[in-house]
């Protein structure tokens, strides 16, 4: 076949595609064999299955799925190197993200339309992986026994009048190390190590597990304030909608509450790196991002996307603005810090 009857006939092909695409997917079906994408995501299944099902509906590509702990899905992408089956990790916190970048398990998502919706300081900065929702980690208190007006910062709940009334989360969870890592950021090593030690001396009870025992023990009397994710706050208020708690957001006349993000990237050894960008440049667009953040009361990573409802009615705040990439850049010096000041 010459040259260009071959060209015409491609075109024609792709054509009644597209046109049968609308119609019965049919194509849509055949290029799904072709086109599928894997994820590794330590982004529990329902939060994810939603927004992959919607893709395959508007796209007719597969996505194909497993779900783990960060840690462990780290593990198996060194584990596997070029032989893994993965195009795209998911996951949660910066610490993670530039975990796995620093293990060179990513490549650069080279994508205009994610640094259009994204802003800079919640993606790498080596480009290699994008925030795709935010979550703050706050001020959680008793509405019996606190007044808001006795709450301020952070800082402030290292300070004698919390003796004995300050719950936390165990030091072993990333989230407090990035916290204690953007500290270090701000205030310098000397200052956060005092900090965290006036929390630790505070604490009314060992630390917690996650952070809904942790809400839960200021529920029962046990303590009257804690620091914890405003999605797990969102959680316990849907179950328990007279619990006596309420969020605050602390720093608002200095650097802002501290926020995070979960995100992803492509893996260096993608077999479909094309389809696994389109794909997050679909979850970092205006129409995926409200779901991304909403299914798990989360802030959109797209400042042009709304809030749910829900989020809305815990109000607005400051956030600090620093790139969430320092959680990980520090996480180490904040463990070694944390562990001098005995909190465990
Ligand atoms: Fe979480």
């Amino acid at each position: 076949m010459p040259a260009q009857s071959r060209f015409f006939s491609r075109l024609g092909l792709s054509v009644a595609c597209a046109v049968g695409a609308f119609m019965t997917l049919g194509c849509g079906e055949k290029s799904a064999r072709d086109d599928v994408i894997t994820v590794y995501s330590a982004r529990a299944e329902h939060l994810i299955s939603p927004l992959f099902d919607r893709y395959t509906e508007e796209t007719g590509i597969e996505i194909r799925y497993i779900t783990d702990n960060a840690g462990a899905l780290i593990q198996r992408l060194k584990a596997e190197g070029g032989n893994t089956p993965a195009d795209i990790l998911l996951t949660v916190d910066a610490g993670n993200l530039w975990q796995a970048s620093q293990e060179g398990l990513f490549q650069p998502l080279d994508s205009e339309i994610i640094e259009a919706h994204i802003p800079a300081h919640r993606r790498a900065d080596n480009g290699d992986w994008t925030g795709l929702s935010v979550r703050a980690r706050t001020l959680v208190y008793s509405t019996a026994r606190v007044d808001p007006s006795e709450l301020s910062t952070y800082e402030a709940l290292a300070e004698p009048q919390w003796e004995g009334r300050l719950c936390l989360r165990t030091s072993k969870k990333v989230y407090n190390q990035s916290l204690v890592a953007t500290m270090i950021n701000t205030l310098g090593e000397d200052e956060t190590e005092n900090i965290v030690r006036g929390w630790v001396s505070n604490l009314a009870t060992d630390p917690f597990a996650n952070d809904t025992a942790t809400m839960e023990a200021i529920a029962a009397g046990q303590c009257d304030v804690a620091i914890v994710n405003t999605y797990y706050f969102g959680r316990l208020q849907r179950s328990n909608p007279e619990i006596p708690l309420a969020l605050f957001w602390p720093n608002q006349d200095g650097r802002g509450v501290h926020i995070n993000v979960s995100g992803g990237g492509i893996t260096r050894h993608a077999k479909n790196p094309d389809g696994a960008r389109a794909l997050l440049e679909w979850l970092a667009g205006e129409q995926a991002q409200y779901q991304f953040a909403e299914v798990n009361q989360e802030y959109p990573a797209n400042p042009r996307v709304d809030v749910s409802e829900e989020v809305a009615a815990w109000g607005d705040f400051r956030a600090d603005d620093v790139n969430v990439e320092v959680a990980g850049r520090l996480q180490s010096d904040a463990i070694r810090l944390m562990d001098r000041a005995r909190y465990r």
